[in-house]
Order: structure tokens, then C-alpha cells, then sequence
């Protein structure tokens, strides 16, 4: 690839940013991507505690299957190529999830629609019409491919092809798209399907958001890739690296310059000045748009969608090491409790989300288990002033959601609480520490109908030489729109600069 000695500046290296440095890189420019943390991956992360590895992130992942879509780009980022060269592993699972229901009765979601078909109609045999329909219309979605992955590629005439050869799917797609969760939960007959949607997904979300989840699982394109959330974002860095980017951790970037209506470089916080012919940023928008930029630079959508959009929750998380093979446990279940408990931010948890990590050898030693155990809150705002105020009370608190997860773990499996080696406990505060997520969202602007319909843009009009990308610059989040993003920022930069781009390597 040919120089252009052109400089660009990156702010963050999660997903989003690492991509964007290996695509950059690869198309001949100089790129420095500054960190504020000392890991790569952002909230695609893990961490050890005495030998086992709490992953706080991938649970799936788009892409796992050779199809001409988001696969291409993993390809492309060297996201699932190993140290030492080998192929990540990846993991399909039968069962995706399982959910405790009020009359003791237990949901499994297969991940295969046969199944999940004949597991709802044993639930609820008086919607065998919504079953019928949804199932035909999951297996319609599942093979929808995905246009656009690859843009640069597609012609206008490629597109309007694509879409003529897909209206069906594309009208289905819309339709669900367009339907609030809580307007098809309300549909079902079955008292267990409404609590069986109202336990798994907020009721302001779109629906598609759920369906084509389960959809990618018929066909086994969203898997889990073994080592899990660190390896993941390793992998991809390391192919940076080698294709030249520059990446400097622990570095803070406080502001992005602007002279005369043009980003030209960047402030750390450490003083020091960066300039750049682009600046990238792929960390949090909020804090882009509001402190980095000072709020001065808004277009109308963002605007809105920052006053008012709701956002994914973010977390208490419990990570646990278990000094025994769980393997005969389901390896992702939400619990209810038989005794709700309130956070300290006011939230009342009536469920919680556990994954035992007995798929993944990488995550525990031989014969012991890794599992971690997620509770949804979205008053992330709160925990700020709660650490920083009472952090006595904060430790007391860690201490005893540690005690009380692990008693309810042992009283719904049985032979955990004599076992236990591990209990590390996180909160919103540490997402927001760690990765700068505002309110510690952990995917950004929730796929509500709305914000699912609006395109957030990735340049500011009337500011040049600065692009968003990253969770945060479409509604739903996650790792496929941040390597994406990557990508796509790294085209819009080459078309800017009147060059060619390539996704290949060299
Ligand atoms: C619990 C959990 C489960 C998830 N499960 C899945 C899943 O199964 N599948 C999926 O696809 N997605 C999942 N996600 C979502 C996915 O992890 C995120 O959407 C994605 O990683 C976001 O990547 P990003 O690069 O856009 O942002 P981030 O990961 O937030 O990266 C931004 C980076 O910028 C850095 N930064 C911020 N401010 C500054 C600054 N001022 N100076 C320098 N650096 C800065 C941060 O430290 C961070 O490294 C999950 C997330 C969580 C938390």
C-alpha cells in the first residue's frame, strides 16, 4: 500500500478504535490511537482473579460463520486468528438460553427454530398461530444476507438489485422493526410468553432487536469465540500493530482542537498536544460531543437522541471462580429470585442473568468453572456520587452481593457455596472508570423503533476532519456496528483524500 504520510489521530481502542487503526494503517496512513486505560478492547474485556479469567463481554458474536458478512470484516481485523495462528475456536449452542418462569416452569431458547418451536408450544399450546408466524418469520430473516458490510464494493444498480431481490424479507424485517416489544408481548394469549418477554427484553425496544437475534442463531452466524472477550480484541490489536498503527495506553485525551471549522489534532491530559491532518474518535459520544468538544458542535439528531433516547442499562456484575466441573449446569439462565433485592441506586431485582462458563477451557482451570452473574440497572449516574461518598459502604455493599448471589446460586444448583475460590463484584461506577461509557451504558442508545429509524452521522456538518464512530453512532450498539464503524471511517477518510481503499492487507 502506498504512503500517504497523512497523519490520523484516534481517540480509544476498544473495538471501534482498533479497527479503525488496522484499516487506516493498512491504506498507508500514519496512525497514533491514544488510550486513556493500559488494555486494549474497551468493554469488550475480561480480567484474571487467581487463574480464572471473568469475562465481562462476548456473549455472541456476529459474524462467526463464513458468509460474506460481518465475517469478512473479522477477517479482515485478524479479530478471530489467534497468537499463535491458530483459528479461534467457535462455539454454537443448542440451547442459547434458558429462563426461570413464576410457576416453576423453565423457558429453554434453543438456538434452532424446530426446537424453540416445539418447546413454546408445549408452553403455551393456546398461541400455536403466533408460534407458526414467528417461526416462519425467523426462518425468513435468517436468511436475509446482509447488504452494505461491504459498501465500497456495491454499486447503486447492486443495492436497488438486492433490495427487488428481498422485498419480502426486507418488508418483514421493517415490520418488526417498527413494533414495540411491549406491543408484541401483549399480543400473546400464553401468560407465561408475556412473562417470558417481559424478563429478557425491555418492553421500549424494537422487536427485531430480539427476533433477529434468535435468527442469527438458526443458521449458527453468531457464536461464541473461545477465549473469549480479551483474546478477542488481542487478536485484532496485534494485527494493527503489525500493519503499523501506533498505540499508546494510559493516555487521557481531554480535547479534540478545532481551528477555523477543522479538527486538527487533539489535547491529552497530560498537556501535551497532538496534531493530525484527522482526528477519529471511538470513545464514549457523549463525552466526545460534550466535553471534548465542549457541546459546541451538535447536529439536530444528536441533539435529540442525547436528550432523550433511552439507553442500555448498564451493570452490577458478579464474577465468580468455582472450585468444581459445572458442566451438567445450562450455560446461560436467567434466575428469578425467590426474594427480589434493591441495588443501592433504588433497583428493584427480581432477575438475574448467569452465564457458567463450562464451554470455554480458557476461562478456569482444569476441572473448576468461571461464572458470572449480570444485573441490569440503568441509573448508572447514581454510583458516581455513591463510591465516591460512601466508599465504605460501597465495599460493605460488594461484599454482601457477592454473598448474597452465591447463596442463590447454591440454593437453585446445590453445591456451589462450599466451592466458591473467587467473588469479584464491579458496578456502573467501574464501567465508567474503566471505559468512560456515559451512565456506564454497556452498548449505547437502546434499539427503540425510533432510534432504530435514525441514522446518527459520523462527521459533524461544518466540521471537518473529525469522524464518530463506535457504539455509539447507531442505536443497538455491540461489536459488529464498532468493527464496522472502523472500517467504514476508514473509507470515508480515503474517499476524502481522493484514494483508493482496500480492506486487504497489503
Ligand atoms: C456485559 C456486556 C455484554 C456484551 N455482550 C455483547 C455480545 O455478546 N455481543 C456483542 O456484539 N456486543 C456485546 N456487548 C457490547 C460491546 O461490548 C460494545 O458495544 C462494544 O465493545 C463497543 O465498542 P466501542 O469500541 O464502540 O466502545 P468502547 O468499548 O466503549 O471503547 C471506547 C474506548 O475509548 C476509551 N476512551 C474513552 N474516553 C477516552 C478518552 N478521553 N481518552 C482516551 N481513551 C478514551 C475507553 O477507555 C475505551 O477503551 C456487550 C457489552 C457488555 C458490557
Amino acid at each position: 500500500m502506498q504512503e500517504t504520510h497523512k497523519h490520523v489521530v484516534i481517540i480509544g481502542a476498544g473495538i471501534a478504535g482498533l479497527s479503525a487503526a488496522s484499516y487506516l494503517a493498512r491504506n498507508g496512513y500514519s496512525v497514533d490511537v491514544y488510550e486513556a486505560h493500559t488494555v486494549p478492547g474497551g468493554l469488550c474485556t475480561a480480567w484474571k482473579r487467581k487463574g480464572y479469567t471473568l469475562d465481562y463481554c462476548i456473549h455472541w458474536l456476529m459474524g462467526t460463520k463464513k458468509e460474506g458478512g460481518f465475517d469478512r470484516i473479522w477477517d479482515e481485523l485478524g479479530a478471530l486468528v489467534n497468537e499463535d495462528g491458530s483459528p479461534t475456536g467457535i462455539v454454537n449452542f443448542d440451547e442459547f438460553m434458558r429462563v426461570q418462569l413464576s410457576d416453576g416452569e423453565t423457558f429453554k431458547l434453543y438456538g434452532k427454530i424446530d426446537r424453540l418451536r416445539d418447546e413454546m408450544l408445549r408452553l403455551a399450546p393456546e398461541d400455536a398461530k403466533m408460534i407458526a408466524r414467528l417461526c416462519r418469520d425467523m426462518r425468513t430473516l435468517s436468511r436475509l444476507p446482509f447488504p452494505g458490510v461491504i459498501k465500497e464494493e456495491w454499486s447503486l444498480w447492486r443495492y436497488l438489485g438486492f433490495a427487488l431481490a428481498n422485498l419480502g424479507k426486507i418488508r418483514i424485517m421493517l415490520g418488526y422493526m417498527n413494533k414495540r416489544i411491549g406491543d408484541f408481548t401483549a399480543k400473546w394469549k400464553s401468560p407465561r410468553m408475556r412473562e417470558f418477554f417481559t424478563a429478557i427484553v425491555p418492553q421500549d425496544w424494537s422487536t427485531l432487536a430480539f427476533i433477529f437475534g434468535l435468527a442469527l442463531q438458526e443458521n449458527q452466524s453468531a457464536g461464541y469465540p473461545l477465549g473469549g472477550s480479551l483474546r478477542f480484541a488481542r487478536n485484532i490489536e496485534r494485527r494493527a500493530l503489525a500493519l503499523g498503527a501506533r498505540i499508546q495506553y494510559g493516555k487521557r485525551v481531554n480535547s479534540i482542537l478545532v481551528e477555523q471549522r477543522s479538527a486538527v489534532g487533539i489535547r491529552l491530559e497530560s498537556g501535551e498536544i497532538v496534531r493530525a491532518d484527522h482526528v477519529v474518535s471511538a470513545a464514549d459520544g457523549h463525552a466526545t460531543l460534550f466535553e471534548m468538544l465542549d457541546g459546541k458542535y451538535l447536529t439536530p439528531v444528536q441533539k435529540k437522541a442525547y436528550a432523550g433516547w433511552p439507553l442500555f442499562p448498564s451493570s452490577v456484575f458478579i464474577g465468580l471462580g468455582i472450585g468444581r466441573d459445572l458442566t451438567h449446569l445450562p450455560r446461560n439462565c436467567t434466575l428469578r429470585l425467590a426474594q427480589p433485592f434493591a441495588l443501592p441506586d433504588g433497583t428493584e431485582v427480581t432477575h438475574i442473568g448467569v452465564t457458567v462458563y463450562h464451554y470455554d477451557p480458557d476461562m478456569a482451570p482444569a476441572g473448576k468453572t468461571a461464572v458470572t452473574v449480570i444485573i441490569n440497572t440503568w441509573k448508572g449516574e447514581f454510583w458516581k456520587d455513591f463510591v465516591r461518598d460512601n466508599p465504605a459502604e460501597y465495599a460493605a455493599w460488594k461484599t454482601a452481593i457477592g454473598q448474597e448471589v452465591v447463596k442463590t446460586l447454591d440454593t437453585t444448583f446445590g453445591n456451589i457455596q462450599d466451592a466458591v475460590e473467587v467473588i469479584d463484584v464491579s458496578s456502573p461506577h467501574t464501567v465508567m472508570r474503566y471505559t468512560g461509557n456515559w451512565q456506564g451504558s454497556y452498548e449505547g442508545f437502546a434499539p427503540t423503533p425510533q432510534a432504530m429509524k435514525t441514522r446518527l452521522p459520523m462527521q459533524i456538518k461544518g466540521l471537518d476532519h473529525l469522524y464518530l464512530i463506535g457504539q455509539w453512532s447507531s442505536a443497538g450498539g455491540g461489536l459488529p456496528p464498532a468493527g464496522k464503524g472502523g472500517r467504514d471511517v476508514a473509507i470515508a477518510i480515503c474517499r476524502r483524500d481522493k484514494k483508493r481503499f482496500s480492506g486487504k492487507m497489503g
